[in-house]
């Protein structure tokens, strides 16, 4: 099932997500629910509160579905470790059309659980572990601009209200 995706200015994108506690069945279908969403979105991340829901859970694919191996599932991630810097365009399927340059760490090491509930953790590098960080942050209820200046970030929402006048959002 595809899902519609929640855009900036819902309240659900800037709360902070419930842990998972249950392993099963229903967290299976959904986050094989939420890659459906994240792929025909074109998107190379997906959180769970961008599709209405409050769980610590998000699903990364950085070779855009090209790599089976590279379907990465996270439930309840923390970033434990971060090294380095790298800035580059970011963006997120919650504020479509909008692009800026984020600066994010170079390396990043992630603590989560599999969809099974087992731990694991796992370090990326460039696109990873911008993915990594920016997934995570969505389940904190924090999104990509917050990195960005504050006169960049201001700029961005003022697009945003306009638009949403407009009846474009
Ligand atoms: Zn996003």
């Amino acid at each position: 099932m595809i899902y519609p995706i929640v855009k900036y200015g819902q309240a659900v994108l800037e709360t902070p997500a419930e842990p998972v506690v249950a392993f099963d069945g229903a967290l299976e279908k959904l986050v094989s629910d939420m890659f459906e969403t994240m792929y025909a979105a074109r998107g190379v991340g997906l959180a769970a509160p961008q599709i209405g829901i409050p769980k610590r859970i998000c699903v990364i694919d950085t070779s855009s579905g090209e790599d089976p191996k590279a379907r990465l599932v996270l439930v309840n991630p923390v970033i434990v470790a971060a090294e380095g810097k790298q800035v580059n365009e970011e963006g997120c399927l919650s504020l479509p059309d909008f692009r800026a340059d984020t600066p994010r760490p170079a390396r990043a090491t992630v603590r989560a659980q599999d969809v099974q509930g087992r731990e694991f953790t796992l370090t990326g590098e460039g696109l990873l572990a911008r993915a990594l960080c920016h997934e995570t942050d969505h389940l904190n209820g924090i999104l990509f601009i917050q990195h960005l200046s504050m006169l960049k970030r201001d700029s961005i929402k003022r697009k945003v209200r306009k638009m949403a006048k407009a009846g474009q959002w």
